[in-house]
């Protein structure tokens, strides 16, 4: 049976070019049907209230809000026969440091919890969030937006990419205490210039999100 889901770029797939590109690359082989896709920036109110509400009391909550909505995002809903499943297995383990190394989020995850795209879990959770999603993507009757996804990809898929590798070692030096925050904090932006077409100077709270990953 067709079944519906949400997957959505976080914001390291969304500002790491390349990184996006490459997961909605290897999702699209999948040749899901597409009923949305686009770009959107998602309240504070919806992610924590809707979208993350069974995550709410768990430590890593306030992180994961400020993390989800610290730039836009990429949305899609997709279909296919069990689909929810093959993204998953795409994606990995929640922690890319746990993703299987060949997996999306084992390889270009920045770490931890930065693990570049949310896919819903199963098929009934998959209805669940696109319901929920719905009501706020503007869809448009009739749109091509299989083709708009492919523009995407093809406009970033050779974007030039920073090693995940090389953030996580920047990130275990400040988890250890051998760097400052500001110090990680400029050598993030340093990388994450070369792999955005995005105004750096736009993205001082995805930096800091991405320092304080590393400090909890
Ligand atoms: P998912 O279905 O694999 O995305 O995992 P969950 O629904 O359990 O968690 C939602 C998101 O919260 C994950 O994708 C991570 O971004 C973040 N997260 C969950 N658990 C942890 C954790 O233990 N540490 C950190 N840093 N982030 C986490």
């Amino acid at each position: 049976m067709e079944e519906k889901m949400l997957v959505f770029l976080k914001p390291d797939g969304y500002v790491r070019k390349y990184v996006g590109a490459r997961a909605l690359k290897e999702i699209m082989k999948l040749e899901p049907s597409v009923d949305y896709f686009g770009e959107f920036r998602p309240d504070k109110m919806f992610m924590s209230d809707k979208h993350y509400a069974n995550l709410k009391g768990k430590p890593i909550f306030e992180w994961l809000i400020r993390y989800v909505t610290s730039t836009p995002i990429i949305a899609m809903i997709i279909g296919g026969e069990g689909i929810a499943q093959k993204v998953r297995t795409l994606l990995g383990a929640t922690l890319c440091e746990n993703a299987d190394p060949s997996s999306i989020r084992g390889r270009y995850g920045i770490g931890r919890g930065m693990n570049v795209a949310h896919a819903s879990e199963s098929a009934e959770v998959g209805e669940k969030e696109v319901n929920m999603w719905k009501s706020m993507l503007n869809i448009l009757e009739g749109a091509d937006y299989e083709s708009k996804a492919r523009e995407y990809i093809e406009k970033y898929e050779n974007y030039p990419m920073i090693d995940s590798i090389r953030f996580r070692e920047i990130g275990g030096d400040l988890n250890k205490g051998k760097i400052k925050a500001d110090e990680a904090k400029e050598t993030f932006k340093y990388f994450i210039a070369q792999e955005t077409d995005l105004d750096i100077d736009s993205l001082d709270e995805f930096l800091s999100v991405s320092v304080d990953n590393f400090l909890r």
